[in-house]
């Protein structure tokens, strides 16, 4: 069986390892657009501030890839799928043939459409070219404005604040990171940010980048101007979904899958950021990691299904420890939360029907996954409500 894997990054390469595993006699082929070795994207944080190297972020070396037999093509980027064919046809105009495809072409960072947006020196924050630009800029100095004060957005300011740059965050709502924090837990990371020299403009909006290279200037829809050398958009991600479109398959925002990840064509499987699954499209690196293994093991002949489960999201590099999961929104829910200012601790659990529906942890996150576990199996947390909050020791004494 020949099966090609199109897109490199931690779903394409952990699916072409498990396929290369399960179908010794294969010849499977990975696929890349970037000229690097299969890296671990999430740690591309952890480069920029530091604290890894551009060595250590490679997960699949080529001799480990060899080993296995996978054919793996970096510098590849694919341009069109023909379905009756049974080829994917490279930039460069060389058809690859296939009896099973997956793609796992990922997603792009989004480039805001605003006037300067495109000068040189507004970076995305998404491959490890986006961190070089950032890591040559850092070298010069100055200041830098980090449009989107997200997940990635703050690790993008804390990188560079360690690099020695000025950070300003500018940020659509009154709180970081509001799709994982409540406001309150947004305050305390914006304090401890800000400790760290980094700034804040929130909520605000920027409407131009302007000026000369040397002079370049955020300018927000107050009239403000906020001196930026550097500019990285972390402002949200699309799917890369055209190849797929281009070839009529169904897509939403991504390309819909059943729960085996198999597309509407039974020979095409699509995994990670652009697979769209029961309406919804995931944009954290464990559910793409599962979702390879699922295809891979339906590809093999194997039954096998994927299943959602609750959002998980811990802060790196920050210096502080932040998780969440589940339910952010309060609405309707029952609130418990405790709070030690001077030890700067906060622990925001949210329960609906006497079950775990979300859980913020700031500062002492060692209680993570015991409150991920309640809430991905809907326990009832009755027997034990009044010492949930402190976390499993107490749960264990009061059960
Ligand atoms: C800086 C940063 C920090 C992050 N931190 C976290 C975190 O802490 N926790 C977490 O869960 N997630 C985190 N994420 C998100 C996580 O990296 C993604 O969810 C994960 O990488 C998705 O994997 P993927 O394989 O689906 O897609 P991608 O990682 O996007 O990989 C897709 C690959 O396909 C390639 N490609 C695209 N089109 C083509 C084509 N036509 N032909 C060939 N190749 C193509 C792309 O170049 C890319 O290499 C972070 C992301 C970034 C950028």
């Amino acid at each position: 069986m020949r099966v090609l894997v199109i897109g490199a990054g931690p779903a394409g390469a952990r699916c072409a390892v498990r396929l290369a595993e399960r179908l010794p006699g294969a010849l499977v082929t990975l696929a890349g657009a970037e000229a690097a070795l299969p890296y671990d994207r999430v740690a591309l944080s952890r480069l920029l501030a530091g604290a890894a190297t551009i060595e250590g972020l490679i997960t699949h070396p080529l001799a480990m890839l060899r080993s296995l037999g996978i054919r793996y093509r970096p510098a590849t980027p694919i341009a069109a799928i023909d379905r009756a064919a049974g080829e994917a046809v490279t930039a460069r105009g060389e058809r690859l043939p296939y009896d099973r495809l997956v793609l796992a072409s990922g997603s792009t960072a989004i480039r805001l459409p605003l006037p300067g947006a495109d000068l040189p020196g507004v970076v995305l924050y998404r491959d490890m070219e986006d961190v070089r630009l950032m890591l040559r800029a850092a070298q010069r100095g100055g200041h830098a404005v980090v449009i989107g004060g997200g997940l990635l957005g703050l690790e993008a300011a804390v990188g560079l604040a360690h690099r020695g740059m000025t950070v300003t965050i500018v940020h659509a709502v009154g709180w970081p990171m509001e799709r994982q924090l409540d406001p309150a837990a947004g305050a305390l990371l914006t304090r401890r940010l800000g400790m760290r020299g980094i700034r804040f403009a929130m909520p605000a909006s920027t409407v131009a980048v302007e000026g000369e290279a040397a002079a370049r200037a955020v300018r927000l829809s107050d009239g403000a101007l906020i001196p930026a050398e550097l500019v990285v958009m972390a402002v949200g991600i699309r799917p890369n979904v055209a190849l797929a479109r281009e070839a009529g398959l169904p897509i939403g925002r991504a390309v819909t899958v059943d729960d085996a990840m198999r597309s509407a064509d039974p020979a095409i499987y699509a995994i990670g950021e652009c697979a769209e699954h029961g309406g919804r499209c995931i944009g954290l690196v464990a559910p793409a990691l599962e979702q390879a293994e699922v295809a891979a093991r339906a590809i093999t002949g194997e039954a096998a299904a994927w299943a959602p489960r609750a959002d998980a999201a811990a802060l790196k590099v920050s210096g502080t420890a932040v998780w969440s999961a589940g339910e952010i929104a309060d609405d309707g829910a029952e609130c418990i939360t405790l709070r030690d200012e001077a030890e700067e601790r906060y622990r925001r659990l949210l329960l609906r029907d006497g079950r775990l529906v979300g859980a913020v942890l700031y500062g002492d996150t060692a209680d993570a996954g015991f409150y991920l576990d309640l809430i991905t199996s809907r326990r009832s947390v009755a027997g034990f409500r009044a010492a949930l909050a402190f976390g499993p020791a107490f749960v264990r004494e009061a059960a």
